[in-house]
This record gives C-alpha cells, structure tokens and sequence, in this order.
C-alpha cells in the first residue's frame, strides 16, 4: 500500500512513511516492515548497494527504526579517512536482513548485497536518539569488518549537510587496510525471498 502526503497525520508522523511511500511492496522484493522496539543490543548493517550509483548504506538501529546514511566511497578504517555520509530515510528493522535484486525502474533498483552486520553502542552517556538529533554519534561497532571506535556527525548543524564518519584511534584502526577493497564479500549468502 502506498501512503502519500494526503494521509492523516498520523501517518505523516510515522518513522516510516517516506521509505513506505517510496516503494510498491507489489513489486519490490524489500520488506515492508514496521516500528520495532527490541530489547538487546542495538544492531547495525552495511548494505552494499550496487545502484546507479555504488554506494554503501549505513544503518543503526535507533528508536524502533535503522537510521540510515548513504556512502559513495563507503567506510574506512583508517583513521585518516573521512567518509561522507548522507542521511537517508529511516528504514525499517526488518531491512537488516535484506539481500537482493530491486527490480529495474523501482526505487534503488540494483543488487543489495549485506556487506557487514553486527551490533553498536554509544561511546558517551545519553541516548542514541538525542545523539542523532544533535547529529554526533560516537559509537563502537562490533561487526564483522568495522570493529572499534568511530565518530558519525554532522560537521555543520544544518539538518541537509552530510554527516562524516571516522574512524577513531583504537587498535581496531588500520591504516594499511581498504576495507571496501579488500573485503567485498557479503556476510550472510543471499537467501530466498525472504520478505516478512
Ligand atoms: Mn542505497
């Protein structure tokens, strides 16, 4: 179902709304998701998106929703290295599971593939929430290629500039290692459909 502008405003309030009213779930094998607060550590993916444009999509999991940012050049974990990162609508917990081919002429039609997966804390008191509206998010991942401390924030307040994420200094860090070079591979095979 698609939602527009014309719906209540409840739903113009709902996190999801722009990922829903993007996608026909008729023809997109993406999944429709919902609002999902888990207890647990909050996960993170990095979904490789060969678009018309590659890119790396960055999501966390963040009240109920992965926030999510678009890379062009993708991650680093040289601490040398720093990666723009353009904020992109929030997209559904479910999403973090996703592989797959969007089919051409639909929304970020292109092959999804799951680059990286794992989980985040924040490195600072308060909440993720607060963090992301004031655009700094000091966080340690814990995947299975970023791994270790990294700032993602914006470096101007304005709500349309694009964030940057760094690696910080730990013994995560690697100045030698291009990752997106180096480990391209998906972490999980590509599965059935396995929209839900
Ligand atoms: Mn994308």
């Amino acid at each position: 179902m698609r939602r527009t502008g014309r719906d209540t405003m409840q739903h113009a309030l709902h996190p999801l709304t722009a990922y829903w009213s993007k996608r026909d779930f008729r023809r997109t094998p993406e999944p429709r998701g919902r609002l999902s607060h888990r207890l647990g550590q909050p996960r993170f993916v990095v979904q490789l998106h060969e678009a018309h444009h590659r890119h790396w999509d960055l999501r966390l999991e963040i009240g109920g929703v992965l926030k999510s940012w678009s890379l062009p050049v993708g991650p680093s974990v040289d601490p040398r290295e720093r990666r723009v990162a353009i904020p992109a609508e929030d997209h559904p917990v479910q999403y973090a599971r996703f592989q797959g081919t969007i089919p051409p002429g639909l929304h970020g039609a292109g092959q999804m593939l799951l680059w990286d997966e794992g989980t985040w804390e924040l490195l600072v008191d308060g909440s993720p929430s607060d963090g992301h509206a004031r655009g700094r998010l000091d966080v340690r991942l814990t995947g299975r290629k970023l791994r270790g401390a990294f700032a993602l924030f914006r470096p101007r307040p304005s709500d349309r500039s694009p964030w940057l994420l760094v690696k910080l200094e730990d013994e995560e860090a690697d100045a030698e290692m291009d990752v997106v070079v180096l480990r391209p591979q998906a972490v999980r095979r590509a599965s059935r459909k396995s929209k839900k």
